[in-house]
């Protein structure tokens, strides 16, 4: 516009014509001479202000309310500035339409010369950009609010700012935030800023429905309500007379849903005369209600955070357990308040890695250091236990777990958990004596049984000593002496000697008090020396004991003298079951097999008797401790070899016998 050249004043026709056009613009136009003095309005200056010409023209507008009071004076600058210059420009300003609103406008001025180049008159534009500007400063407003949802400010406030902003961007209206309960059938009132108290407190614990005001059918069925008339829609029955009251005509709501598709709540905006909402109205509601939902799930989730880590902190408390993590190139170390407690340091301001590796058992350090090397080179979790000691000397034992692998920033990382163990260890040490005196226990009341049995075992032998070393004297004395037959006499007391002693080895061995100790052993052979044991006894009982072992059995893994109390405990309850059998039932027959599964093989020994079976048996109390059907019975027999078994890695079973009596059933897997 600005190097157009105007030959001459406009002709009387032909400015009428371009008068004509100029209305047609759409915009304000205008023209001032070179002084800045207006001379010319469009009409539709005219119509949008309601003033005459003459109120506007020359200077006089800079007098008149036309210009937003704050806006003039930087109007008046700046125009004085282009015409100083001679050059084009634009500004921007409030211009007050007929009904007295204003309204942004960007004005835009040119100057026109003449032929010497002087400038002769100003032609502008004033376009109107209100809504453009609204728009940008509702985005602006969007964005900030979004930096404080991202900031992690209180959802409160971000609420209120959501509510600000929907009311200054539509006049009159009036917004309510409220959110589903956690009962997931009311709303609670959670932001408003010009709705009266009185009211909210009405809807705050609004019942959600297909018929409850806005807010409540609105997160009831999941979409946007209108009610254009609260007098006189049915949905607007539930709140009808308060809103009233309140000088509120209509109302929609939007449901606010998470990202999941939960509802959340609901945004209500109010109208104080009956209206139904406008595009621009439901497209704001709509990005007002996104920010808060955003802004609600955000605090929802930071509130389940906040309670997890509580949780977790707790949790770590009662198992005396901590965390830790470490950013091996950053040597960026973290760890939770748990490691803190098992340490004995305090972790705010972190201890350093020398503090640290200072609790460590001097015994284990280098054990630990070469550990923690071995899984960092292998890149594998680690799995280890240590002590630690702590400043008044006392000392822990911790096992540590963790893991390495690569975080986000790509950088090696090792993530892992400690646990105090002191006390656990401590109670499955006291634990483990505890069985091994009861088995033991057990072991020399089992015996008990078999004491005039064993009496009777080494008697006999002694007595044929006394008897064989008479019988040598006798030899002796003779004339000549008969140092042949003193010599099988010496011969035999050696024999039933060696007999002695062996039995009280074996009863010797049964009650030794030595700790379990597993080693490859033949089943076979354990059960030989029970038999040779007991038998005896048994015999005398009138009870005959059949063996059926497996020849070249596989050896297992264990220890003799637990395995041969089971045994010694089962041929005792076997032998207990057929005392009152008719005598052709008294029997205990062992035999001893293999079987092959897809797992392994597995050696068994089976203990079968045909006395008074398990009819009158609680079998799903048979193993279990002092479960007794005897009269002078402990109960712990069967219980005790159950657990020697499971520490053999082995399981042992009853079942009935064919026709009488029952069979116990062990077995243990053969090392492969
Ligand atoms: P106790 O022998 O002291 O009773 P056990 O634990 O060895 O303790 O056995 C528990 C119970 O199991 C016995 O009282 C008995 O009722 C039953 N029982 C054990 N072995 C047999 C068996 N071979 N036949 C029938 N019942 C048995």
């Amino acid at each position: 516009m600005s190097r157009v050249s105007v030959a001459s004043e406009p002709r009387p026709q032909a400015e009428g014509e371009l008068r004509g056009i100029l209305d047609m613009l759409p915009g304000l136009v205008w023209s001032a001479g070179a002084d800045g003095s207006i001379e010319f309005l469009s009409r539709r200056w005219r119509d949008y202000t309601g003033k005459d010409e003459a109120e506007l023209v020359g200077w006089a507008w800079t007098t008149s309310d036309v210009i937003h009071p704050d806006d003039l004076a930087t109007v008046v600058e700046i125009w004085a500035a282009l015409r100083a210059a001679g050059k084009e420009g634009r500004m921007e300003a409030r211009l007050r339409r007929a009904d007295g609103v204003y309204r942004w406008f960007q004005i835009q001025a040119g100057p026109v010369r003449d032929d010497q180049g002087e400038v002769a008159r100003w032609w502008g534009l004033n376009g109107d950009i209100d809504d453009e500007k609204q728009a940008r400063a509702r985005v602006v407003d969007e964005r900030r609010l979004l930096e404080m949802i991202a900031r992690g400010e209180p959802s409160s406030v971000i609420l209120e700012g959501v509510v600000r902003l929907v009311e200054s961007a539509s006049s009159g209206q009036r917004a309510s935030i409220l959110l589903l309960d956690e009962d997931k059938l009311t709303l609670r009132h959670a932001a408003a800023l010009t709705l009266p108290r009185s009211y909210t407190e009405v809807i705050d614990g609004a019942a959600i429905g297909p018929e409850a005001f806005s807010c409540g059918t609105a997160a009831w069925r999941r979409e946007l309500v209108v009610i254009a008339d609260i007098e006189a829609d049915p949905l607007g029955a539930m709140f009808r007379a308060s809103a009233l009251a309140h000088g509120l005509r209509a109302c929609w709501s939007m449901p606010m849903l998470s990202s999941d598709g939960r509802v959340l709540g609901a945004f209500g905006i109010y109208a104080t005369e009956p209206r139904t909402p406008a595009k621009a109205d439901l497209e704001l509601l709509e990005r007002c209600s996104h920010i808060t939902s955003i802004a609600i799930e955000r605090s929802q989730s930071e509130e389940a955070l906040r309670r997890s880590e509580a949780y977790r902190v707790e949790a770590e408390r009662l198992s005396g357990t901590g965390s830790f993590g470490c950013d091996l190139l950053r040597r960026d170390f973290s760890m939770s308040d748990g490691i803190g407690e098992i340490l004995g340091l305090p972790i705010h301001p972190r201890p350093t890695i020398e503090q640290i590796l200072s609790r460590i058992h001097e015994g284990d350090r280098e054990r630990v250091g070469d550990l923690v090397r071995q899984a960092l080179s292998d890149g594998r979790t680690f799995d280890y236990e240590h002590r630690l000691v702590m400043e008044d000397g006392a000392v822990k034992l911790v096992r540590v777990v963790g893991r390495f692998r690569v975080n986000a920033a790509g950088h090696p990382e090792i993530v892992g958990a400690a646990t105090d163990i002191t006390a656990t260890r401590r109670a499955a040490d006291e634990l483990e004596r505890a069985q091994a005196t009861l088995t033991h226990v057990a072991r020399v009341t089992t015996l008990g049984e078999l004491v005039a049995s064993i009496a009777h075992e080494v008697n006999q032998p002694l007595a044929a000593i006394v008897a064989d070393a008479n019988a040598a004297l006798n030899w002796l004395a003779a004339d000549p002496p008969d140092l042949g037959r003193v010599r099988e006499s010496l011969t035999a007391i050696l024999g039933d000697g060696e007999r002695a002693a062996q039995v009280l080895h074996r009863i010797r061995s049964l009650l030794s008090r030595s700790p379990p100790r597993h080693q490859p052993c033949c089943l076979n052979d354990v059960i030989r020396d029970v038999v040779r044991l007991v038998a005896p006894e048994l015999t005398r009982q009138g009870i005959v004991v059949q063996q059926a072992l497996l020849a070249d059995l596989p050896h297992v893994l264990g220890d003799p003298v637990q395995l041969q109390q089971v045994v010694l405990n089962l041929m005792l309850n076997a032998a207990e079951a057929s005392k009152d059998v008719p005598p052709e039932r008294r029997r205990v027959v062992l035999s001893t097999f293999v079987t092959r599964r897809s797992s392994g093989a597995f050696v068994h020994l089976a203990v079968e008797d045909a006395g008074v079976g398990l009819d009158a048996i609680d079998s799903a109390r048979l193993f279990d401790a002092f479960y007794t059907t005897k009269e002078n019975g402990l109960g712990m027999g069967l219980p005790i070899s159950r657990s020697i078994l499971e520490r053999h890695g082995g399981t042992l079973w009853a079942r009935p016998n064919e026709g009488f009596g029952a069979i116990f059933e062990l077995s243990i897997e053969v090392p492969a």
